[in-house]
């Protein structure tokens, strides 16, 4: 009598490469869809931002500063190193709409709402703070 065999199911869907490549090939597309800093807000001509992470339990876990020149792509995000695992704030409508509006300098904070990393009703809780300066071009 044959003993029970188990067919060993092959998976199915894209394998975790592909993924990866997809996801890079989509962070591409996303860059040159952005457009420049100067393309997208004609006049101007250097951005800086200050992105900084606190968890809930006010420990910083990341600050970065990024310097965006006129023909650099217009991209402000920062994944979340909280307990979440997933999350990502993305900052670029704030201060594409501030600088639309010729603002110099503005801030937001942003805390993210993915759930922690294994389950269980708690949410990450980790605030963004964005801090930016433009400059623009007298006109
Ligand atoms: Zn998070």
């Amino acid at each position: 009598m044959p003993g029970f065999y188990r067919k060993k199911r092959r998976k199915v869907g894209p394998s975790k490469n592909d993924e990866k490549v997809l996801r890079g090939r989509q962070a591409e597309a996303e860059t040159r869809a952005a457009g420049t800093l100067s393309s997208r807000f004609p006049g101007a001509r250097a951005l800086s931002v200050r992105l900084s992470i606190v968890s809930p339990q006010g420990v910083v876990l990341d600050e970065r500063e990024v310097s965006l020149g006129a023909d650099d792509p217009f991209q402000i995000d920062i994944d979340c190193p909280g307990r979440c695992g997933s999350g990502n704030f993305d900052f670029s409508d704030f201060v594409s709409e501030a600088l639309e509006r010729r603002e110099e300098s503005g801030q937001v904070e942003a805390s993210c709402g993915e759930p922690l990393y294994g389950g269980g009703p708690d949410l990450c809780g980790c605030v963004a703070r964005c801090e930016f300066s433009a400059e623009f071009a007298a006109s």
